[in-house]
């Protein structure tokens, strides 16, 4: 009996030991100490002995039995600590794992030139205004000292617009009609920016779009030459494509200017020695002049008294020299591959 006592003890120490979970040391408790249980067979056993034996074998039941509780107890604790460390573990917040960074996305590349246009002429006291994109034939084209005959007035490079009982509505050909709905609003002086979008009755091709941006100006008060418009472009030249730009004029025929001129600059890239990118060392970049008499009197301007400049350049033309961009069009289709390139640009 005492041998079997050794046994089951050793069996009973051996299977609390071995349970993983708390149901395997349940089960094992069962088996090893339970009413069934070999163990209790030896205790219920005593009871035929000789007193002499029955206290020894009694002894070392007891003991037996003590150590298999300790045992048990033993194996119980360190599985719940297990539980627990796996539950912390679990819950655990890993500081050191890096975060995830969101996408930020970029300004499209017309954006950041009209950001750019526009903050240098505000820089030079300019206001930027706006006006709506569908205009009347009136501030789109007859204030602007453009006739009826005028080749830009046709079905041809216009679209019109289909409002019953508005049979003069297009889509601004230009945004110089906000620059009369300006003068209209306001005596001189007037300093303004008008940045916007354009239509035109284009098919699209790599030079050219049926929808697309540009930043006039205008600046009229008592005064003002074209000496002002020169050394005004000629800041502007600087600001978009460096210190070391010069301007060139040429004359040029815009109904609402006289004179009227178009504007070079000579090439950012090869700074007027001839390039790919400009030919002949110049970039014609826009066009300009001293505002019309007659648009200064259809605004209600006293054109003896006041003079002023205007000038209009292209938003997508500046994008395309500036970022070598070879086709117009990419500018708006949309391919990630060229916007994200843009990424971190302000
Ligand atoms: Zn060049």
């Amino acid at each position: 009996m005492l041998r079997a006592l050794d046994t089951e003890r050793d069996r009973g120490v051996s299977a609390f030991e071995a349970a993983e979970t708390s149901d395997d040391l349940d089960a094992a408790q069962v088996d090893v100490l339970g009413r069934k249980s070999p163990f209790s067979a030896i205790q219920k056993s005593l009871g035929s002995l000789d007193p002499e034996d029955r206290k020894r074998v009694g002894q070392a039941a007891n003991d037996a039995r003590s150590e298999l509780q300790a045992a048990l107890t033993a194996r119980r604790e360190a599985l719940e600590r297990l539980a627990e460390d796996a539950l912390l573990h679990a819950d655990r917040l890993d500081m050191s794992l890096p975060g995830r960074v969101p996408r930020v996305g970029s300004f499209h590349p017309l954006s950041i030139v009209e950001h750019e246009l526009v903050e240098v002429f505000t820089s030079l006291g300019f206001k930027v205004a706006e006006g709506p994109e569908v205009e009347d034939d009136w501030h789109n084209f007859q204030a602007l000292n453009i006739p009826p005959d005028h080749p830009a007035r046709t079905m041809k490079d216009s679209l019109y617009v289909s409002v019953p009982g508005h049979p003069e509505l297009l889509l601004r050909t230009e945004t110089s009609a906000v620059q009369i709905r300006t003068m209209q609003a306001q005596p001189p002086p007037v300093f303004v920016v008008a940045p916007g979008r354009v239509y035109r009755r284009e098919t699209s091709d790599p030079t050219h779009l049926p929808v697309f941006h540009q930043v006039e100006g205008l600046a009229v008060d008592e005064g003002i030459t074209f000496a002002d418009l020169k050394g005004t472009l000629e800041v502007v030249a600087k600001a978009m494509f460096g210190e070391r730009r010069r301007i060139r004029l040429g004359p040029a025929f815009f109904p609402f200017v006289e004179p009227g001129c178009e504007v070079g600059v000579s090439c950012f890239r090869c700074d007027g020695v001839g390039c790919r990118v400009c030919g002949n060392g110049w970039i014609e970049l826009l066009g300009a002049g001293m505002v019309h008499p007659a648009v200064l009197e259809n605004c209600g301007y006293d054109s003896e008294r006041s003079t002023g400049f205007a000038f209009g350049l292209g938003i997508e033309r500046v994008a395309l020299l500036r970022y070598e961009i070879p086709d117009i069009r990419m500018l708006v289709d949309g391919d990630v591959r060229l916007l994200e390139q843009f990424e971190g640009v302000a």
